[in-house]
């Protein structure tokens, strides 16, 4: 290895992983020393909340199906005090970012300890970041109070995701794992994590976008687990890696004309890549290696098109007007970025994003 430095931090988590692993529940819940756990989700997926209450049995103080998107602090005071009320003593939130997000900001007020069941590929379990919203003002901390105690990945969890989530938010969670290999926090242990990442998520959706939902049985679950395993990991990325053009680009759009996050993120991912691929040889040839391919911007887009994803910033309600604001507020407060950012680069990525060319 040759003699770079670097600095890695590692989050602490317990992960339990598999498939059926919810039996282990109850003895995570003891192992914690959670004897009345208030069970979160939100009202879609009350049905599989019931199970867990059942499942924990006297060790669950009650169920509270109120999660909503963005976490709205208002939200986040009922269950406070239903916590107190039904004398709960940690927490069990089954679901995707938005059940994990209220779960995280229960702790973060009182430090009760968290067994998360993530259901979709967000990887929020993974970060020590929570948003909050507040008055329509979405406000982002971090703290190490909010990172789950255990996380309990059980694939069967992951089955009933429609088919168009599944695809947005595991081209999601590649992102993080594609930006933290050429991000300012880069470091060996990370781009090793990355590259498994992308391997196992993008080799899950190529077989779940290709199949549509005719894939089933043994090679759905297959599936399912690989693109679990992926979101694990990529969760990890985003908790210990940085961002860079990619992520600038999305939070920009979605903030300047109120885009969906993960769509926005599987619109803009192959075109920010392209953008970089001359600066960035490397991590070039980690994706090519993990996606096996020469073309990984074209793998992305071909993946998100086979499966029906969009494809195009159009298609996502942004106005063709918005692209020269957009650039500009990308160049007035830039990330860090592998490539110099210029705005006819920039322009050429948005325009190509917008009309849902495919990036060469
Ligand atoms: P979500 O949690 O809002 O879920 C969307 C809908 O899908 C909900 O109705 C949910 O109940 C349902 N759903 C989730 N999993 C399901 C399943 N397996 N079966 C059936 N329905 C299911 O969406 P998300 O994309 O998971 O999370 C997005 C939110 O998470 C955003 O608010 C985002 O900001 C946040 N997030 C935060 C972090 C962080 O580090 N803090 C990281 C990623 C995302």
């Amino acid at each position: 290895m040759s003699s770079r430095n670097f600095i890695y931090n590692s989050n602490p988590a317990r992960v339990v992983f598999g498939v059926g692993t919810i039996a282990k529940l109850e003895d995570e819940a003891e192992a914690l020393g959670i004897n009345r756990a208030l069970v979160l989700t939100t009202s879609a997926q009350q049905e599989q909340g019931r199970e867990i209450v059942e499942r924990l049995g006297g060790r669950a103080a009650g169920l509270c199906s109120n999660a909503q998107m963005h976490t709205p602090v208002t939200v986040t005071e009922d269950t406070m005090r239903v916590f107190a009320e039904c004398g709960a003593d940690g927490i069990v939130s089954c679901g995707g970012g938005s059940t994990i997000g209220l779960g995280k900001a229960i702790a973060y007020r009182n430090d009760a300890p968290q067994i998360v069941i993530p259901t979709s590929y967000a990887g929020s379990e993974m970060t020590p970041i929570l948003g909050q919203t507040e008055g329509g003002v979405k406000k982002t901390l971090s703290s190490p109070k909010v990172l789950p105690e255990t996380v309990l990945y059980d694939v069967n969890y992951t089955l009933s995701l429609p088919h168009s989530m599944t695809l947005a938010s595991g081209m999601n969670a590649v992102a993080h794992a594609v930006e933290a290999l050429y991000s300012e926090s880069a470091n060996p242990v990370l781009c090793m994590l990355a590259e498994e990442a992308v391997s196992s998520m993008v080799s899950a959706l190529g077989k779940l976008s290709e199949a549509g939902q005719t894939i089933a049985g043994e090679e759905l679950l297959e599936a399912r687990t690989d693109a679990l395993y992926g979101a694990w990991l990529c969760g990890t990325c985003l908790g210990l890696g940085g961002v860079a053009l990619h992520h600038k680009l999305c939070h920009v759009l979605g903030g300047s004309f109120d885009l969906p996050h993960a769509e926005t993120h599987t619109v803009v991912l192959p075109h920010a890549l392209a953008y970089n691929a001359p600066a960035i040889a490397e991590p070039m040839d980690r994706l090519k290696r993990a996606m096996g391919t020469d073309d990984p911007a074209g793998r992305l887009y071909d993946i998100a098109k086979q499966g029906g994803a969009p494809v195009s910033l159009r298609e996502l309600g942004m106005p063709a007007e918005g692209i020269a604001s957009a650039v500009r507020s990308t160049l007035d407060n830039p990330y860090f970025n592998p490539r110099e950012l210029e705005a006819e680069g920039l322009t050429q990525l948005l325009e190509s994003a917008w009309h849902g060319n495919r990036p060469s």
